[in-house]
């Protein structure tokens, strides 16, 4: 998981504030909004070697924050196969089944029967993480044009393998787009209209892509990079999105939201984050509670 790892980890260090810079928006929302209203993590890896031992604990303190559901995240078979073990570990856990861009060179050649297998599970809400990430390929590490050209390809078929597998079992997609590959996740995403909508999640895309994907009926998720004092773009997308078409998430162990910044994130920090959300938005904890739960019940029919 190390590409993952240090891709997230590059975007959060292009997020920084400068050395000294107070980075005070989250803090001044976070602290006008402690209450018990329920909200959900769409998206989180309780599988990952940072919660090694842990996830009772991180389950416990998250429902203690109000975080009632929990969606755990594969990033491949075996990552798949361990978030439906949480799951079935977990009331509060559900499973997103799936293999990620970034590794998509290791996935084999079809795995669409072992995915169908594991998309059957009752818990098993979604397809993914999946989609494209051409932000880290072969050439930033010295690679050639025609490397970045194959692992393109194999991450194209990698989707779609899993567009495939969600449409057969009426599932929606988590979908990873980073990178300049927002037009082609779409054009990818087409022939699936009308069958298998996406997630975007972490989406820190401009206002006119949120409407592009408004307009295939898809939807967004906003993680703890909207309380970040230098990310003013996402705030004015979060701020345009339509009320009921988009979730929250923390994509913990990554991205911790404000004051914890830089630290490991966990599904507890949803707290901050809907505070912070709820602040752009002009909205009450409530509101917030009722749109954001209700558009992931929506859009993940089997998480009850
Ligand atoms: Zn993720």
């Amino acid at each position: 998981m190390d590409a993952a790892l240090d891709d997230k980890r590059g975007l959060a260090g292009e997020m920084q504030v400068a050395p000294g810079g107070h980075d005070d928006y989250g803090e001044r929302a976070a602290g006008s909004s402690v209450g018990m209203t329920e909200f959900y993590d769409t998206h989180a890896h309780l599988d990952f070697p940072d919660f090694a031992q842990e996830v009772p604990q991180l389950v416990a303190r998250a429902a203690a924050a109000g975080i009632t559901r929990i969606i755990s995240i594969g990033t491949d078979l075996e990552s798949s196969a361990r978030a439906v073990a949480s799951a079935e570990a977990h009331p509060a856990v559900f499973a997103v089944v799936g293999w990620h861009p970034n590794e998509a060179v290791s996935a084999p050649k079809d795995f669409r029967a072992e995915l169908r297998a594991l998309a059957k599970h009752p818990k098993v809400v979604g397809i993914g993480e999946t989609g494209l990430d051409y932000y880290r390929l072969p050439s930033a590490n010295g690679g050639s044009a025609e490397d970045d050209a194959l692992v393109k390809a194999r991450q194209a078929e990698v989707f779609q393998q899993q567009l495939e597998v969600a449409a057969e079992v009426g599932l929606n997609c988590v979908i990873h787009t980073r990178g300049d590959c927002f037009d082609e996740t779409l054009r990818l995403m087409s022939p699936f209209a009308g069958r298998v909508r996406g997630v975007f999640h972490c989406f820190v895309g401009t206002p006119e892509q949120m409407h592009r994907v408004m307009a295939i009926n898809s939807f967004v998720s906003f993680t703890g990079i909207t309380t970040f004092k230098n990310a003013q773009t996402v705030r004015d997308t979060l701020a345009a999105t339509p009320t009921g078409r988009f979730m929250l998430e923390t994509d913990a162990p990554f991205l911790a939201p404000v004051p914890y910044r830089g630290k490991r994130c966990e599904p507890a920090h949803v707290r901050e984050i809907a505070a912070a959300v709820a602040h752009v938005r002009g909205c009450s904890l409530e509101q917030l509670s009722a749109a954001t739960c209700a558009a992931a019940r929506e859009f993940f029919p089997k998480l009850v």
